[in-house]
């Protein structure tokens, strides 16, 4: 039953791409570098899932058509198809696959051990993380802000994969993995300088890993990270964390505050690729409803959200977004 789930999702994302004219396109990028969007989904973190129901489909259309002024909040379930895993997903999301578990802020305050195979997993995961495309999940939404449709995007993911599909109007509400920050002086460096003096203190050090988490970290034995060595802030001497907002920590007040207002200023909620188990991102969901405004949710499976949908379209992302015409 499930290969033929997977050959009937393989044969409507063949015809998606073949019927979508934004197959291949060129993404400016901060750096103004290109990169390209992601064609060939890679399905291997995404749930087994059913090809969306043509009357939710329809119906997403009509809410979608009908909002002037659209609020979108995106979770790990839009990324999974460009390749990166997501937490809690049913068999194939981190948690489902393996024992490893996101680091916990502050465990990461308190403990240089900690700091140090954090970042050390966290190097060896780099390169591959920051590999990843957007797919045409992402590049949906950031035609849906070009032509004026979208007023303001929130997601709960670090990838950058949103900005790097070209989205502007979005809040990166956990933070992203591209930055780093001191956490005694406001010195931010990017990622990748990050990875340049990791490298320069380390030269000799060398490490290997298949298994990934959503945010870059990866599975290496405590062995494996005796003598690595962590820069610190070159400013201040200070500890170096990514922008992330780690578990256990909370969201900026401001960046709440801005999002809240984006909130009030828009429409309509759709939610796309998210659980919503989090607070940080289901009380904006929560906000909307006491707001009266028309919640629409698209998600492979259940979400704590579903109670205060007006419209649950159970499917992919990649399934869906496509097939919404403005
Ligand atoms: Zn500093």
């Amino acid at each position: 039953m499930q290969s033929v789930e997977a050959a009937n999702m393989l044969f409507r994302s063949l015809r998606l791409l073949r019927e979508t004219p934004i197959q291949i396109m060129p993404v400016r990028l901060q750096s103004n570098a290109t990169t390209r969007v992601n064609t060939t989904a890679n399905f291997h973190f995404v749930p087994v899932s059913d090809p969306a129901d043509l009357q939710d489909v329809e119906e997403l259309q009509d809410f979608v058509s009908t909002s002037k002024r659209l609020f979108v909040i995106t979770g790990a379930g839009i990324s999974t198809e460009s390749g990166i895993p997501d937490y809690r997903s049913e068999g194939v999301g981190l948690y489902a696959r393996s024992d490893n578990r996101p680091v916990q802020y502050a465990d990461f305050l308190k403990s240089g051990a900690i700091r140090q195979r954090y970042w050390a997993r966290n190097y060896v995961g780099w390169p591959k993380f920051s590999s990843f495309s957007p797919n045409i999940s992402h590049e949906t939404l950031s035609g849906w802000e070009a032509v004026g449709k979208l007023h303001w995007l929130v997601t709960q993911n670090v990838d950058s994969l949103h900005i790097k599909a070209g989205s502007r109007k979005v809040t990166e509400l956990h933070g992203s993995a591209a930055r780093v920050m001191c956490l005694s002086c406001p010195s931010v460096i990017p990622r990748t300088d990050m990875q340049t003096r990791i490298k320069h203190l380390n030269p000799l050090w060398h490490a290997e890993s298949q298994e990934m988490a959503p945010d870059a970290d990866v599975f290496l034995a405590p062995e494996q990270i005796a003598g690595f060595r962590v820069p610190e802030c070159e400013k201040c001497g200070g500890i170096l964390k990514p922008q992330i907002v780690f578990f256990g920590d909370n969201v900026p007040k401001p960046t709440v505050q801005y999002v809240h207002k984006m909130l009030e200023e828009s429409d309509a909620m759709l939610v796309a690729g998210s659980s919503l188990q989090v607070y940080s991102a289901y009380r904006f969901v929560s906000a909307a409803r006491d707001q009266k405004k028309p919640i629409a949710v698209l998600n492979i499976g259940p979400t704590r959200g579903d109670k205060l949908a007006d419209l649950k379209v159970s499917a992919r992302c990649g399934d869906v977004l496509p097939q919404i015409h403005l």
